[in-house]
Order: C-alpha cells, then structure tokens, then sequence
C-alpha cells in the first residue's frame, strides 16, 4: 500500500522509567501512525545531561516491545534520518543555532547563576515572577546589552554562555491544535528561553524543533504539559523560515489521580497499590524498585486496551478492542479535551476479559514455568483441566497459581479461624463415615458424589454446610476454591480421600 507520507515520532528524555502516560502517548502516535499508513519514529531526547539516568533508554525501549509497539525508524531500527539519539547530533544543532544567532533571532547571555538568582532577588515579588525577556534583558549581561568590546572579551577569555531566543514583542502566535481547538498566545507573555547551553549542548526546545523539521515529521502528538511550550516552537518555526512544512500539534490530556484531584503520580500508585510503569523499574540512584504491569502479571494486550481508552473513545460502547481494533477505529478527533482519570480497578477487569479470551494451551505457557519452580510435575492434560476449571476466577496471571496450587499439593496447614468457626465435636467421626461412603463409590463423578452428599445429609439430619465445611478445610487448608465437587472430581478418589483421612490425624 501507499504510504501518506505521515510521520510522527515518539521522543522520550531517558530521565527515568517510562510513566503510563509517557506509554499512552507512544500508543496514540503508534495507533495514528498506523491507521494512517505512516510512519511511527523513535527519538531519544537526551541533551540534558544533567538529568540523564543510566538504563532509562534501554527501559523505554523495552517496555514498548512488551506493550508490542514497534517502531519504523529509532535508535535500534536506524532509518533514513539517523542518528535518531539527539546526543549523536550535537553538529547538527550547533549549525541551526548559528543560523538564528545570524539572522539576529537569538543572542547570547553570560549571567552566572549568582547574577540570575541576585536579579530574581531584586524582584518585588515572588521567584516565579522574574522573567527573562522583553522587560529584562536589557538589565542583564547579553550580546543585547552589553558593548561589542566586552562582548568581544568575554569570548576570548572563555566566559561561558548561554543563548537565548531573542523573543519578539507584540506580536500573537496563533496556531490550531487539533484537541484543543484554536490557541493564541501573545509573545509578551513568553520569555527568552535557553536554546543552547554552555555545555554545548542545545536545549529541549531547539533540538526537538529542529530534529521535527529535518526528520519531516507531519504531527506532533505530545503530553498536555507540552502545550505552554509550543508557541516558543512556533515562533522557531517562523525565525528558521519553516512554517510552511510545520507540524500540527496535538496535545493530549492529562491522565488523573483516581480521584480526579491532579495529576496521576507515582506516589498515587505506592499509596493505592497500582503500578504507574510498564514493567519494573530499579532507581540506579535510590535504589528503589518500582512494580510493573508486566510483573505484576498484566497481558499487554489487556494493558493496551486500557490506555487506549484513557483519554479516547470509540463513540461506541465497545470497550474491548484488540490492537489492529484500536488502529482502524482510532482517530484524534475522539481524544477528549479533559483529563481522565485513571482507575486501577478498570485496569483489572480489562486484564480479567483478556485472561479469559487466552486459551488453556495459552494459560499453561505461564503456569508452567511456576509449576517447575515449586517442583511439582503434572500430567499435562490435568495441567489444562484445572486451567479450565480456575480460569474465571483470574484476573492477574499471579492468580493462575493462587487459583491452582490446591490441585498440586495437598494442604500443609489449615486455616485455624476457619477451623475455629466450624469444627465441632463429632466433625471427625461424621467424615469419616462420610469418607468410608465415598471409597465404596464404583464410578466417582459429580451425579453420584451429589447424590451421596444428599442421602448423607437426610439420614444424618444436618445441614450441608455442616459437612461440606469442614471437607473443605481438609482437602484445600481453607475456606477457598471452586466447588468442592468440581475439586474433588478433579482430584480423583484416592487424592480426595488420601487429603480427608490426613487431615483429620493432622487437624
Ligand atoms: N522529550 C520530551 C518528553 O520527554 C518530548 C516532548 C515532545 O514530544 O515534544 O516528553
């Protein structure tokens, strides 16, 4: 097929692990991306050095493998405009910069940090309020400001310095977002931001306009906390004489705390017991291990439908979708403008659907593994029964084991509270007589186990929680599990029995 032509790129900072809103903008540039023929870029933005932590690219990158979304062009794949690492392309920015420097777009500034913390200390007001720009740069020690002979000076004798985008007055950005609708910043609101560092390095704001126009990208689809940057990227548009191949911005919400009070943290997750990341992600620097959906036994693909749907929708009541779903109904226009809150209880029920849409030959590729690593051997027919039998009752893959372990091993304890509530005097002895019923049983099934139970019930006059209570204890060590008919079927006579007659010497 043809393709449209339409580019867009993911650009992580590897400043840390990969939050889900960071994996729900890379699901949304994929899904357009795909839907419209295009092509889907990874760019690593890692021109600040002083925020870079070792092993974040390598997370980012593997953790969009897990959630299955693969890139066109990147670090890994290359492409037709590699380097796709920003700090490989430090020439690159250094041409562009000199260009704006040229045409008088940008200037430089050699403020030490004492002299910016001195003026912002000279301001009546708060820190916040000290602007570099149209009302201060005069007073401040720049290209604008200060005479051709310091100027001159100060860059023989090797003082550093910054450059700054020389902002305009007066003048309106005006540009259509396609989330939020028509946006119009006056640039007087905006200040004169760092472009390039003293380190010789450019910053965010340049490399990431520059690297969009040379990589062609055709959209721009960002975190919200991007849209008060993106008239400074309009405006470098408009200095390099690029607008016409401008990208179109789109700006996708926030996604919230449960409650929908702010912005969903990583502390929200600690405090509620949900992960924020993809996988598990140990901090080099604190040490610190993070959960991951991955670990935490989440299906990606189950994952994938739930930020799908965190921030966009079908306009349909449909909510399960499979990925090449998400791709032909996906389209920007049903991005809500407002944030959306996240909620983990959604996540597990999403993650509960896909569980049940995997076969039992599926599910026994993730059971068998635990299965080795606790010893156990099974037939591999048992294996995939009991999957069917416990299936409904997961909802993360952990629960696989948790739902299963009774039909592997017999109890080695039982739960004294429970035991507590229901043994009695005489339990012993009316299992046993049960017991003896059941060995003379020719064919062990569900009909004749049920009909056992029932005439046992009548001609002892008790209820039957009075026996299946404690039956229950003895053959799975607490009050859990499927029904005991099931269980006991699927154990067999002699494991059923063997479980009954234990227990009542070890209780
Ligand atoms: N490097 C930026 C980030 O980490 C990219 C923002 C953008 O997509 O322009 O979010």
């Amino acid at each position: 097929m043809e393709t449209t032509g339409i580019r867009v790129r993911f650009a992580p900072s590897p400043t840390g692990p990969l939050h889900l809103g960071g994996v729900r903008t890379a699901l949304y540039n994929y899904l357009f991306a795909r839907k419209n023929n295009g092509k889907f870029i990874l760019r690593i933005e890692d021109t600040d050095q002083n925020r870079f932590v070792p092993g974040a690219e390598d997370y980012i990158i593997k953790s969009l493998q897990w959630c299955g979304l693969e890139f066109d062009e990147g670090v890994i794949q290359g492409g037709p405009y590699a380097p796709y690492r920003q700090s490989e392309r430090s020439d690159i920015y250094k041409d562009y910069i000199q260009v704006l420097l040229d045409k008088g777009h940008a200037y430089m500034a050699f403020d030490t940090a004492e002299e910016l913390e001195d003026a912002r200390n000279k301001l009546p007001q708060s820190h916040e309020q000290f602007q570099y720009g149209i009302n201060t740069r005069m007073q401040m020690k720049n290209s604008l400001s200060l005479p051709a002979d310091e100027i001159r000076s100060r860059i023989e004798r090797g003082d550093r310095y910054v450059i700054r985008i020389l902002i305009p007055e007066n003048q309106t950005v005006h540009f259509h977002d396609l989330i939020r609708g028509e946006v119009n910043v006056l640039t007087d609101a905006l200040d004169d931001k760092v472009l390039f560092k003293s380190d010789g390095l450019p910053t965010y704001h340049l490399a990431n306009v520059v690297d969009d126009y040379l990589m062609k990208i055709t959209h721009v689809i960002r975190g919200e906390e991007w849209l008060p940057s993106a008239p400074l990227h309009l405006l470098l548009y408009r200095f390099f004489g690029w607008e016409g191949s401008m990208p179109q911005f789109a700006h996708l919400p926030l996604i919230l705390k449960p409650d929908g009070n702010g912005k969903l943290s990583k502390r929200d997750g600690d405090r509620l017991g949900f992960p924020v990341f993809p996988m598990e992600w140990n901090d080099p620097g604190t040490l610190e291990i993070s959960h991951g959906y991955k670990e935490d036994g989440y299906l990606p693909d189950a994952f994938i439908n739930m930020l799908a749907l965190l921030g966009w929708n079908p306009g349909t009541e449909q909510e399960i979708f499979a990925i090449d779903e998400l791709v032909s109904a996906f389209s920007l226009d049903r991005i809500n403008k407002s944030g959306a809150k996240f909620d983990p209880l959604k996540a597990r029920w999403f993650n509960h659907k896909y569980v049940q849409l995997k076969s039992d030959t599926e599910l026994y590729s993730y059971l068998g593994p635990i299965l080795i690593k606790n010893c156990i051997t099974a037939d591999s027919e048992y294996v995939l029964k009991v999957i069917a039998l416990i299936k409904e009752r997961v909802e993360l893959l952990p629960d696989l084991w948790k739902n299963s372990s009774l039909f592997f091993r017999a109890p080695e304890a039982y739960d004294k509270q429970v035991k507590q509530k229901i043994w009695q005097e005489g339990t012993s002895s009316l299992l046993e007589e049960f017991a003896a019923i059941v060995s003379s049983l020719k064919i062990f099934d569900k009909d004749n186990l049920h009909s056992i139970v029932e005439d046992f019930i009548v001609k002892k006059k008790i209820k039957t929680g009075k026996l299946m209570n404690p039956l229950r204890l003895l053959v799975v060590g607490s009050n859990q599990g499927p029904g005991m008919m099931d269980i006991a079927v699927m154990l067999g006579k002699e494991e059923f029995l063997r479980r009954i007659f234990n227990g009542i010497k070890n209780i």
